[in-house]
């Protein structure tokens, strides 16, 4: 039976409220294998996947979790993600993970990774130390042997050896699925009233927890329905969200900035799933086109290091490419990868006279109304300048 698109999202907004992970688990009984977590930002998923076990990526427990131990291991001040990531271990809802990885994101989740080892010494976990250096002879080649050292550690735990095909078969089915998430983005940027940003992000949010084929089909499956969907345009203003690759906003909070008058037609939310802008190519060793697409092909974010103001021009670029009339900067409390780079951000946007707005969030704020009241003053006044 064909599903509408409210109805698809529904679906993964199920997913998006189960804290249970109660996906993964159905995976794990049906004979899938393991089940490996990963946090943000970035995570090698198809040496997880070739190892034989489904990567998970864990975000956090949004707004629907009080956390009470999580407060104990961390700074009042600091961002939230990692105390509601606690809060998820010692409640045991993440006992059905295999492994966990923690990237080289932030001291933050480098020190989570820690605890983690205090936390579950009997399972295995991993400090992912992402190369910051992209010359190829010297982040690649470290990376490449990072990632040989995973695999190798990865297959241990699950009892299945990454072998060259095994790899080069789980790259192509994360290329698949790269390519219909960009084809979704690319949808809601030419046609924004058909696939709201509510919409897709919980259709993307649904790769955290289910299989990547599934995925792929479910996003498949949106696009096809989106785009057979007539939905009224509106006059919205076109915005760029940009600070979220991390914790992520609450989903009332992305309902509340569409509802303001504007059209999000690009984000940096949930990276992972559109990381490299080039696939690695298919051919010969599959470890090296991996660390080769890492030096090479890397979206830009605040996160990787960048020499120059590299960054600040890609936004730019974002910027026209979305025909965005404007950005808004919304990051995480206290999340310093995110803060520190909106200066140059804003330097750069000033410099191109492209208008711009600044809030922070947590995953759990719970109200919403002075940052809709912002976003839609934010979004009249773009109107407003460009009508001028
Ligand atoms: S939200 Fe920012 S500071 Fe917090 S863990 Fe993520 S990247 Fe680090």
């Amino acid at each position: 039976m064909t599903r509408t698109c409210q109805e698809i999202a529904a679906y993964s907004e199920r997913l998006y409220y189960d804290l249970e992970f109660g996906s993964c688990k159905a995976w794990k009984e049906d004979g899938g294998g393991h089940c490996v977590g990963y946090m943000p930002v970035y995570a090698p998923r198809e040496v997880i996947h070739a190892a034989g076990a489904m990567p998970v990526g864990i975000v956090g427990a949004g707004d629907w979790l009080e956390v009470i131990r999580g407060d104990a291991y961390y700074q009042s001040y600091l961002c939230h993600i990692p105390r509601s990531t606690v809060d998820l271990a010692v409640t045991g809802r993440l006992e059905f993970l295999d492994g966990m990885l923690f990237p080289s994101t932030c001291d933050v989740i480098r020190n989570l990774s820690g605890m983690w080892q205090m936390l579950r010494p009997e399972t295995y976990s991993r400090y992912v130390d992402v190369p910051q250096n992209f010359d190829p002879e010297i982040g690649g080649r470290f990376w490449e042997h990072e990632l040989r050292e995973l695999a190798r550690e990865l297959g241990e735990v699950t009892g299945t050896e990454v072998t060259d095909a095994r790899l080069r078969a789980s790259i192509k089915l994360f290329d698949e699925n790269r390519a219909v998430v960009n084809e979704m983005y690319a949808l809601r940027r030419d046609q924004p009233h058909r696939a709201p940003t509510s919409e897709v992000y919980l259709v993307l949010r649904a790769g955290n927890v289910v299989d990547v084929e599934t995925h792929t089909a479910l996003v498949r499956e949106y696009i096809d329905t989106a785009k057979a969907t007539d939905r009224p345009d509106m006059d919205n203003s076109r915005v760029v969200i940009v600070g979220t690759f991390c914790e992520q906003p609450p989903l009332g909070l992305i309902k509340s900035i569409e509802r303001s008058g504007c059209f999000v037609v690009d984000d940096d939310m949930l990276l992972v799933s559109r990381w490299f802008t080039a696939d690695p190519a298919p051919d010969g060793d599959p470890f090296g086109a991996l660390a080769r697409a890492f030096v090479d092909h890397t979206v830009p974010t605040a996160v990787m290091y960048s020499p120059t103001s590299g960054r600040g021009k890609a936004l730019v670029e974002r910027v026209r490419r979305a025909r965005a009339e404007g950005v808004i900067f919304a990051a995480p409390s206290f999340c310093v990868p995110a803060l520190l780079d909106q200066p140059m951000l804003v330097a750069e946007l000033d410099r191109e006279g492209i208008p711009y707005t600044a809030f922070k969030y947590s995953e759990n704020t719970g109200q919403f109304g002075p940052i809709r009241e912002q976003t839609g003053t934010f979004a009249d006044t773009m109107k407003l300048w460009s009508a001028a």
